[in-house]
C-alpha cells in the first residue's frame, strides 16, 4: 500500500482498523489481513472458564494448556467466566499478553436472568405478553453485562412436543408462532432493537438456539436422534430462527442432536445452505458445548481432524470446548484439505461480532463494578419479573368460587415442601444467581395478615442435595409428615397445595418418562383431600404434568411453574385475587404419557362420520384422546364471551389482505385482561395442513361489562406455507378462521382464497 509516497507498516495498518470512523466491515478486512493463520483459527476457538484466572497461572492439565492458548492468543472467547473480577483477568490477559490484542467475547448462559430471576421460559411464554417478556430479557442484560457478559446463549427457539423432555422448559412451547414471537421479543431484549443499540454496554447479543430440531429428540429423551419430515422442519421448528434472525439476532448455537442422519453440528444444508446463504444471516454460529468432538462419537468422524473439516465445511464457525479447530484446523489448511476462506468467514463473522459489541474499541467496557452493585437485584429489577411471573401464572381451573381466596377470617392450611422452598422456584439454569433467593409461596402468603395461616411440609419432593449438575433423588418413602399435614387440613377452611417438580428436575439432561407429580406428593394430595375438599392445587413444574386425579377432583388448579425471584409473591397475589390471572398454556397438558406426543395443530387422521351418521374414529381404547388442558387454555376470575366474528367480505383474490374482527366482553365482575387468539385452517392444499395453525393474538383489557373490538389481518404472511423443498407458497383455496380464548375456539367463518 503506497499513500502520498509513504508505505504503510504493519504498525500503521493497525491504527487503521482501530480508526472507528471506518465502517465495521472495512476493519474487519483489515484487521482480518493482519493475523497469521493461527491467529485466525484462535479467534474460532472457545474455552469454558472453570479456573480462578486472578490466582497464579496454573501449571497442569486442561487448565495450563488453555491458559497458555489465552496467552498466545489462541482463543476467541470465553464462556461461564464468573464475575466482574474473573472477567476482567481472563481479558486481561488477551489484550495485553497477545500479539493482537484482541479482547475476548464474554458467553454466558443467561437463560431466564442473571441475578434477579425471572420465570423459566416456558412460563414467560405463557404470559403471551411480548412487552413483559422483552422487560424480563432487558433486566437480564443490564445485570449480566454490568458483571462483564456481553453475549448470551439465549433464547432457547426449540419449539417441541415433548413433555418428556427436560429441557422443554427452555423455549416457549409446542407452537411455531407463538415461539417466533416470544423470540423476536428475547431477542430484543437482550440486544436492544437496532443493530446499533448493540454497542451499548447495556446489551448483550443473543444467540438462538439450537439449530435444529433438538426438540424433537425421539421419545424425549435427552440428545437423541431426530427423524423429522421437510414439511415439519420447515413449518414448525425453523419459523423463530428466522423470524429471529430476521429481527437481528447475532449469534446461532448448532444442536448436539443427528437430524436425519447428519449430525446438526456437521449439516451444511442448515448452516451454510439455509442459514447463511438462504436466510441471509451474517452473524457467528457456535457449536454447542463440545459437538464438534461429538462428531466421532456420532460415527460420522472419523477422527479429531475430520470433525474440526466436517464442522468448519458446515459452517460452525466457533469451537466452544472441543479444541479441535485450534489444534487441527491450521494444519488442515496447510495441507489443502480445508480452503482458507472458510476460516476467513468464520473470523470475519466473529470479529464483526467483535466490533458491534463495542470490545474492539474498549475490552472493558462491559465491566462496571459500580453500576453492578447499583443495579443487580434492584427494585426495578424485581418489579419487572414480578410482573412477568404475575402474567406467566395458568389457571387451570376454578370450581366452587374457591378462588380468588377470602382476605380474611379464614384458616388456611398451605401445604407441601415446595410452599416453603426458595430454591426450588428459581428453576433450572439459572447458574449466576445466589441459592435460595427466592420469594417461597409461604412468604408471599405471609404477607397477607387478614387470615391465619398455617404450614405443614406433608412430604419432601427430593431427598439430599440438589444441583444444576446432580440428579434429584426423589422422596418415596419419608411420610413423617403426613399425619402434621393432614390434622392442619382437617382444621382449615381452605387447603392451598404447593405440589410438583423440583426446579432441577427439567433443564438440560432431565427427561422423565413418567409425568405425575413425582415421588409421594400424589399420595398425600388424596389423602388431604380425603379430610377437606376444598384444595387449592398449585403446580410447580418445568414441563406439562399429567394430573388427571387432580383434573377431576380438585377444584381449583393453579400452574406457577418456576417463577424465578418473586415466584411466592406472584403467587400470593394471584391466590388473593390481586392479580387476576391472565396466563394461557404455551403447550398442551396431556392426560397420561401414551398420547405424547400430543399437540393442537396436528393434522386430520382422515377418519369422518358417513352418510349413514357412521364415525370412523381415531381413538384409544383406554384413553380420551382429548389433551387434559388445550393449547392455549388458561382462565380468569372473570368470564368473557365471543360474538360478531367478521370479515368484509368472504371471496379474496390472492395478495388481499383479510381483515377480521371479532367482539369480547367482559361478562364477570371483574376488570381482567383476555389474549384472544387468532387459528386457521387451510382446508385442502398440497401438502396437508394442520387443522388449527394460531397465526395471531392480542391481549385485551376489559372492566366488567365492558366489550371492544379486537382486529387482525392476515396476509400471505399468515395463509402459506412450506413445501417440502423448503419453498414457501401460498395455494388459493378455502380456509376457516377460528376465533376464541382457546385452541377449543368459540367462533369460526369460512373464506376463500381466488387464484
Ligand atoms: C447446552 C447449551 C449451552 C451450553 C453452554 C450445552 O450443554 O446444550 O444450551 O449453551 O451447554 O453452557
Amino acid at each position: 500500500l503506497l499513500t502520498m509516497g509513504v508505505s504503510i507498516t504493519g504498525a500503521a495498518q493497525e491504527a487503521l482498523y482501530k480508526d472507528q470512523k471506518r465502517p465495521i466491515a472495512e476493519r474487519v478486512e483489515l484487521l482480518l489481513k493482519e493475523m497469521t493463520l493461527e491467529e485466525k483459527v484462535g479467534q474460532m476457538n472457545q474455552l469454558n472458564g472453570f479456573w480462578d484466572v486472578t490466582g497464579p497461572a496454573p501449571k497442569e492439565g486442561t487448565a495450563e494448556l488453555k491458559y497458555r492458548q489465552l496467552e498466545r492468543g489462541l482463543v476467541g472467547s470465553m464462556l461461564t467466566v464468573r464475575g466482574v473480577e474473573q472477567v476482567r483477568a481472563v481479558q486481561k490477559i488477551a489484550v495485553e499478553k497477545t500479539r493482537l490484542k484482541i479482547p475476548l467475547i464474554i458467553g454466558f448462559d443467561v437463560i431466564h436472568g442473571y441475578k434477579t430471576i425471572s420465570p423459566i421460559p416456558l412460563a414467560e411464554a405463557a404470559s403471551w405478553d411480548l412487552q413483559a417478556i422483552k422487560n424480563s430479557a432487558r433486566v437480564a442484560a443490564l445485570e449480566a453485562s454490568a458483571a462483564g457478559i456481553n453475549w448470551t446463549f439465549a433464547p432457547n427457539v426449540d419449539v417441541t412436543r415433548e413433555p418428556r423432555w427436560g429441557r422443554i422448559m427452555e423455549g416457549a412451547g409446542e407452537d411455531p408462532y407463538l415461539n417466533s414471537k416470544v423470540a423476536v421479543a428475547r431477542v430484543q431484549g437482550f440486544q436492544g432493537e437496532s443493530s446499533e443499540d448493540l454497542k451499548s454496554p447495556h446489551t448483550i447479543a443473543a444467540t438462538l438456539k439450537h439449530f435444529a430440531a433438538y426438540g424433537f429428540a425421539e421419545a424425549g429423551k435427552e440428545y437423541n436422534l431426530v427423524e423429522i419430515s421437510n414439511a415439519t422442519l420447515h413449518n414448525i421448528v425453523l419459523p423463530p430462527f428466522k423470524a429471529a434472525v430476521e429481527a437481528g439476532a447475532r449469534s446461532v448455537m448448532n444442536s448436539f442432536n443427528v437430524i436425519n442422519g447428519i449430525p446438526a453440528t456437521a449439516s451444511t444444508y442448515l448452516q451454510r445452505d439455509l442459514l447463511k446463504e438462504e436466510w441471509g444471516f451474517k452473524g457467528m454460529v457456535v457449536s454447542d458445548y463440545a459437538s464438534i468432538r461429538e462428531l466421532i462419537a456420532h460415527g460420522y468422524a472419523k477422527d479429531e481432524q475430520d470433525a474440526a473439516l466436517k464442522a468448519v465445511e458446515a459452517g460452525s464457525d466457533m469451537d466452544m470446548e472441543s479444541y479441535l479447530y485450534v489444534e487441527h484446523l491450521a494444519d488442515l489448511v496447510r495441507e489443502g484439505k480445508v480452503q482458507e476462506s472458510l476460516v476467513d468467514d468464520a473470523v470475519r463473522r466473529i470479529l464483526t461480532l467483535k466490533f458491534e459489541l463495542g470490545l474492539m474499541d474498549n475490552p472493558y467496557l462491559y465491566l462496571d463494578e459500580e453500576r453492578e452493585k447499583k443495579i443487580t437485584g434492584s427494585k426495578e429489577n424485581r418489579e419487572a419479573v414480578l410482573d412477568v411471573a404475575k402474567k406467566s401464572i395458568v389457571l387451570l381451573k376454578n370450581e366452587k368460587g374457591i378462588l380468588p381466596l377470602k382476605k380474611k377470617g379464614q384458616k388456611i392450611a398451605l401445604i407441601g415442601s415446595l410452599a416453603a422452598d426458595k430454591n426450588s422456584p428459581l428453576g433450572s439454569w439459572r447458574i449466576a444467581s445466589d441459592d435460595n433467593t427466592a420469594v417461597s409461596v409461604l412468604e408471599g402468603m405471609q404477607a397477607y395478615k387478614g387470615n391465619s395461616l398455617v404450614y405443614s411440609k406433608g412430604a419432601d419432593v427430593s431427598v439430599g442435595a440438589v444441583s444444576f449438575t446432580t440428579e434429584v433423588k426423589i422422596n418415596t418413602t419419608d411420610r413423617s409428615g403426613f399425619d402434621e399435614a393432614i390434622n392442619a387440613a382437617k382444621e382449615s377452611d381452605v387447603v392451598v397445595m404447593v405440589l410438583g417438580e423440583h426446579g432441577f428436575q427439567s433443564g438440560e439432561g432431565r427427561s422423565r418418562t413418567d409425568l405425575g407429580l413425582p415421588g409421594l406428593q400424589q399420595e398425600l394430595l388424596e389423602k388431604v383431600f380425603a379430610v377437606n375438599p376444598n384444595v387449592v392445587l398449585v403446580l410447580n413444574n418445568g414441563r406439562p404434568l399429567t394430573i388427571p386425579w387432580a383434573a377431576e377432583h380438585v377444584p381449583a388448579i393453579v400452574e406457577a411453574w418456576h417463577l424465578g425471584t418473586e415466584s411466592g409473591n406472584a403467587i400470593a397475589q394471584v391466590l388473593y385475587g390481586d392479580y387476576n390471572p391472565s396466563g394461557k398454556l404455551p403447550v398442551s397438558f396431556p392426560r397420561n404419557v401414551g398420547q405424547v406426543p400430543i399437540y393442537y395443530n396436528e393434522l386430520s387422521t382422515g377418519r369422518y362420520t358417513n352418510t349413514d351418521g357412521l364415525v370412523f374414529w381415531s381413538h384409544y381404547i383406554d384413553s380420551e384422546k382429548t389433551p387434559q388442558y388445550v393449547f392455549g387454555h388458561g382462565l380468569s376470575y372473570t368470564s368473557f364471551s365471543y360474538s360478531n366474528l367478521w370479515t368484509e367480505k368472504s371471496l379474496y383474490g390472492m395478495g388481499e389482505k383479510i381483515t377480521v374482527r371479532v367482539e369480547v366482553a367482559n361478562t364477570g365482575e371483574r376488570k381482567g385482561v383476555e389474549t384472544v387468539q387468532l387459528y386457521i385452517h387451510d382446508k385442502h392444499a398440497s401438502i396437508v395442513r394442520p387443522l388449527k395453525e394460531l397465526k395471531g393474538f392480542k391481549q385485551v383489557a376489559l372492566a366488567p361489562g365492558e366489550s371492544k373490538v379486537v382486529e387482525f389481518v392476515l396476509s400471505e404472511k399468515e395463509l402459506g406455507f412450506y413445501n417440502n423443498n423448503g419453498d414457501y407458497i401460498v395455494e388459493p383455496g378455502a380456509f376457516t378462521i377460528m376465533v376464541g380464548g382457546s385452541s377449543n375456539h368459540s367462533l369460526e367463518k369460512l373464506i376463500t382464497l381466488e387464484k
